[in-house]
């Protein structure tokens, strides 16, 4: 009775949204010429001579790969949902599982990444189910914490769709957990969040039992 939509195509959603990017590649040159700057006098602070062969071009490269990161500032989740919304009188579960997922955390700038869930019961409307994984990129390339993104995305979908309920469960590891302080290396933080009918205990279980299934 319930559809899993989407475990299957995923691979060709991520290369299709990996494609159309790079193509419209660009920098601000002012910003770039900026942040350069300062991840210079960051890395000769740190103790390296930022003159040397292997690193001359790297500021440059930092100052690049982190506006790449953190294109989401410049994304607008409602306009991603909105751009591939359809009337549709489906109203059964439709899940997107394993959506890719890198962000950094807000606290030390490190990387964590996993994967997020998403499943919501439509009232009317669909949206592109690439929509959904652009919708977790927007978030996700910013600076942030994963309970916060874990949130934003389930508000944005039951605000943008208005379905019957929306589910959303990330699963990530933290480099900041990994490489330092506490040194948990293999340790997994989940967050979710669920709205409308998700907040009953079988549609929520029925969810979670779909996930956490591998079905082929
Ligand atoms: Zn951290």
């Amino acid at each position: 009775m319930w559809n899993i939509w989407a475990s299957l195509d995923w691979p060709i959603l991520i290369k299709k949204h990996i494609v159309s990017y790079n193509k419209s590649e660009t920098y601000n040159e002012e910003i770039t010429s900026a942040l350069a700057d300062h991840y210079s006098s960051a890395i000769t602070l740190l103790g390296e001579d930022v003159t040397r062969e292997g690193l001359q071009k790297t500021p440059q490269r930092i100052a690049k790969a982190m506006q790449y990161l953190t294109q989401g500032y410049h994304m607008d989740a409602k306009e991603i949902l909105n751009s591939a919304k359809f009337r549709e009188a489906y109203s059964e579960m439709v899940i997107v599982k394993d959506i890719e997922l890198y962000s950094m955390c807000e606290h030390h700038l490190l990387p964590f990444f996993g994967k997020a869930h998403i499943a919501y019961i439509p009232n009317g409307w669909i949206t592109g189910l690439s929509k959904l994984a652009r919708v977790v990129d927007c978030y996700a390339r910013r600076l942030q914490v994963q309970e916060r993104m874990t949130h934003q995305i389930l508000d944005i979908i039951q605000e943008t769709l208005d379905p019957i309920g929306v589910a959303v469960v990330i699963e990530a590891k933290h480099l900041c957990m990994m490489m330092r302080g506490v040194s948990k290396q293999n340790s997994i933080t989940t967050t979710s969040a669920f709205s409308g009918q998700f907040q009953a205990p079988e549609t929520r279980a029925e969810f979670l039992k779909l996930i956490t299934s591998d079905i082929h």
